[in-house]
Formats: structure tokens, sequence, C-alpha cells
């Protein structure tokens, strides 16, 4: 019945570097491939062969970098992106044995970079312009640093009191440790952005009105959903992305012995193990897809297996069962797809006599989450996510740019920091084209 163990008990993040002995023998399996399939995987453009190749003959600092032209989150990329799906996907090596340990060999460069400090190239200089920055998460940050090494002023507002995200505010901290994410992401005030912490920021426009030459929104997704079930309301029922934002700010609820999360995405796969660390006995993972149709990373999925929570797949939730107002247990039912190519819950058929029942002191609920605020004049799909030119991030209010989960409707971390390079590029070239037009704050 039990499916916790003594390794799961710690919030702690997990997993270690490599020492740098370790690093070279792995770096000295690559093969240095002409025309690297690791290269075109890495949405920000990083050299993953050149980088390697760094580690290999010991120019450690040199790796990191390299890497840091492309991509500031060095070591944040080696512990979160599915890299099995990005750079590794492809990689030549597998032919012979297993692919080359790119992630590994990521966060090894970021460790060393942290550990020694080393000094900063200095931002061109010279331009008058400042541009505006909403959110400071990966795509705000992506943006800010591009255009920082253009010499363009940058601020940057976040709502939250502190940079990063979904990367400090969401991602539990047994797989990416918080203080070494902020500490890594200063980078963007060392390279003199201003960031402006428990800031939400006003409409794009009063923003352009207020003195600014551009703005780029990088707010993300902010508004969890919920299946509307009864007893939703109950202290022992919870939302993921709420309870996982409370774990990084070391809040510590008691969810019992027993836990049902209902998801099958990322989010999911990260509030059933922090249940585990929190004290669960046993955690049930109920959801919709089925374990191939499941939307969370491969290795994330695998890793939740590997803590022994049970899945149950191709399920809906029927009913949260109460004793008074405390949660008792979880209702689900089979389903099967009424129709082939689409996983909306509204496609699902009940399949009769599947119905089953789990004992559950908490439930968790990790269904998805969408945009919570729209801004005037800036376009929105009926989900509210941002429409953007795809070549240049512009939006449909001239000056305002967009990227990252807001127009992704939800990503990698990689994904929308390269979204934010791609912006700073578009706004750019608009700044260029007013030319002595465009003010400065
Ligand atoms: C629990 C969880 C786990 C995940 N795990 C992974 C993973 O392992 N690997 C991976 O690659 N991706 C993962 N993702 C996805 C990844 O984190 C996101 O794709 C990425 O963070 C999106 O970046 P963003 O900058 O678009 O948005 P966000 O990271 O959401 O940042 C947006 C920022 O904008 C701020 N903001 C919002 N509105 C305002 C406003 N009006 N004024 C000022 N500031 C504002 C917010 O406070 C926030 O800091 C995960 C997501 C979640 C929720
Ligand atoms: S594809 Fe693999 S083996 Fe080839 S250069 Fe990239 S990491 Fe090395």
């Amino acid at each position: 019945m039990a499916n916790a163990s003594a390794a799961h008990t710690s919030l702690e993040e997990t997993g270690r570097s490599y020492a740098p002995h370790e690093a070279v023998i792995e770096a000295s399996r690559c093969l240095m491939c002409d025309d690297p399939p690791c290269n075109t995987g890495c949405p920000a453009g990083v050299d993953v062969r050149r980088f390697i190749r760094k580690i290999r003959f010991g120019n450690h600092r040199g790796a990191v970098r390299l890497i840091r032209e492309a991509n500031i989150m060095v070591g944040i990329c080696g512990r979160v992106c599915p890299q099995e799906m990005l750079c590794m996907e492809h990689c030549t090596r597998t032919n012979l044995d297993t692919p080359i340990d790119i992630a590994g060999l990521q966060r090894f460069a970021g460790d060393i970079e942290l550990a020694s400090l080393a000094p900063l190239p200095d931002p061109a200089g010279g331009r008058r312009e400042r541009v505006a920055i909403i959110g400071a998460g990966p795509a705000g940050l992506g943006a800010a640093v591009e255009l920082r090494k253009r010499g363009i002023g940058v601020t940057i507002f976040e709502k939250s009191d502190v940079m990063g995200g979904v990367l400090t505010r969401g991602i539990p901290p047994f797989r990416l440790d918080q203080t070494f994410a902020v500490e890594e992401l200063s980078y963007v005030q060392r390279l003199g952005a201003e960031v402006e912490l428990e800031q939400t920021a006003s409409e794009p426009a009063e923003l352009l009105k207020g003195g600014f030459s551009a703005v780029f929104v990088g707010i993300g997704l902010g508004r969890p959903y919920t299946i509307g079930l009864d007893g939703e309301e109950l202290p022992g029922v919870y939302v993921a992305s709420d309870l996982l934002t409370g774990i990084t700010k070391k809040v510590r609820p008691d969810l019992g012995s027993r836990v049902v999360v209902i998801g099958g995405g990322n989010v999911a796969m990260d509030a059933a193990m922090a249940a585990l660390r929190l004290g669960a006995e046993r955690v049930d993972l109920c959801c919709l897809e089925s374990y191939e149709e499941m939307p969370a990373f491969r290795s994330e999925i695998e890793e939740v297996q590997s803590e022994g929570i049970a899945f149950h797949t191709r399920t809906r939730p029927v009913r949260i069962v109460a004793d008074g107002d405390k949660v008792v247990g979880y209702e689900g039912v089979g389903i099967r797809w009424r129709e082939a190519g689409s996983l909306a819950p509204s496609n699902a058929i009940d399949v009769p006599g599947t119905e089953f029942g789990l004992a559950a002191d908490s439930i968790i609920e990790a269904i998805g989450t969408g945009v919570l605020d729209r801004f005037e004049g800036v376009e929105t799909d009926g989900r509210g996510v941002v429409i953007t030119d795809p070549e240049t991030m512009a939006t449909s209010l001239p000056g305002v740019f967009a990227g990252g989960d807001v127009v992704s409707g939800g990503a990698t971390a990689v994904r929308a920091y390269a979204e934010g390079k791609k912006a700073a590029e578009g706004i750019v070239a608009f700044l260029d084209s007013r030319g002595t037009e465009g003010g400065g704050r």
C-alpha cells in the first residue's frame, strides 16, 4: 500500500553535479559531429558541441562563457530542461550506446561559474532608449539580457518578491534550488538591468505614454483552472500551483497520509512528488490521458513512477468524498475518447463498470493554467493567449512585444527564454526603424 520511501522525505534539491574529472570523462565520449543535431535541438541556440569540447580540454570557464552568450540559465537549464526532447534527443552517440549527458555537463558548468563568480563582459553602451519588461520569468529575462547587450536601458517590473517566474515560484526546491536560481539569474542585474520587485506593471499603453520606447510582455500563465466538483472549497482540496508556490516560500502543509493528484502534466508530477516529500504515505495520480498521451515530460513521468506513485490513467474525476468538512476520499471512472485526436474533457465518455474509489486525506487539482491578465489593445485568442508576429514577437499594439507562456500557452523555460531573445531582436528593429523619434526615459 505505502509508496513513500526514506529517499523522498526531503524537499532539498536532489542529484549532484559531476566532479571536474568526471565531467572531462563524460565530455570525452562526445563524437564532435559535423553538423551536430544537439545544436539544432537547443531553442536558445547554445553551441552544445563547442561547450562540450571546452569541458573536454579542461576549459570549464570558457564553457560557461560560451553557454551564457546564448542563455544565462546555465545551471538552471542543466537541472530543468527536458533535454531528452531537445539537445539530447538526436545525439549521435545514442547509435553507439547512450547519448551524451548534456544536461549533466551543463549543470556542472553552471556550478563552476557560481563557485568562481567570473567577471562580466561590459554591455555595449550609448543608446538612449529604455524598454519596460513586464515579468521577470525566463521570457522577460531573455529579452532583458539581449537588450542590455545592445546597450538599451531596461526596467523589469515583477509583481512577485523574487526574479525567476515559475523557476523560483513554481518548480519545487527538490528539482531546482531557489537560492541557486536567483543567484544565477542575478546576472541580468550585473548587466545593468533595473529590477523592480513587488511591482505590478501598468498597462503597456501607459508605459509607452510614460516614456518607455517599447514594452515586452512576459507575464506567463497565472490563472489555474479548477474542475468544478462539489467540495472544492474544503480545506483538504488544493490547487497544485498554489501548493507549489507555497512550498517555494517554505509553507509546509500537512496533507495527511493519502493524497490524490488530478492531472497528467508536469505540474501534476511535481505536486505528486511534493506530496510524498511532505509526508504522504501513498500518492495516487489520476488523469484523463493514457500513459503515452500524458503531456508531462517523459523524464518527469519516469521519475514519478520510480518513486512508486500509483497511476490511474484514462480516468476522470466524479466526486470528492467528504465527512463533514473533512476530505476522506475520491471517486473516479474510466473513460474512452469519443473522437480520436482530442484529449479535451468534453471528448471523454465514461466506460460503464469502471467506477473506482480511493481513500484520500487531500486532493490536489493540477488540470492546467490560463492567462491571468489581458492588456488593452493587445489582441488575444479566446483563451487569452497573446497573438504575436512569429518573426518579431510584435503584438497588435505598436511598440508592444510578447513571448513565453503568455504566447505559447505553456511550454518550457528554455523556449520562453528563446522567445524573449527573439522579441529583443524585434524591439531593436522597431527602435531602429523609428530612428531619432524613439525618445528616452
Ligand atoms: C510547476 C511547474 C513546473 C515546471 N517544470 C518545468 C521544467 O521542469 N522544465 C521546463 O523547461 N519548464 C517547466 N515548466 C514550465 C516553465 O516554467 C515555463 O514555461 C516558463 O517559466 C515560462 O516562462 P515565462 O517567463 O513565460 O513565464 P513565468 O515563468 O510564469 O514568469 C512570468 C512572470 O511574470 C510576473 N507577472 C505576471 N503578471 C505581472 C504583472 N502584471 N506585472 C509584473 N509582473 C507580472 C509573474 O509574477 C512571473 O514572475 C514548469 C511549469 C510549472 C508551473
Ligand atoms: S550529437 Fe552528441 S555526440 Fe554529436 S556533437 Fe552533439 S553531444 Fe556530441
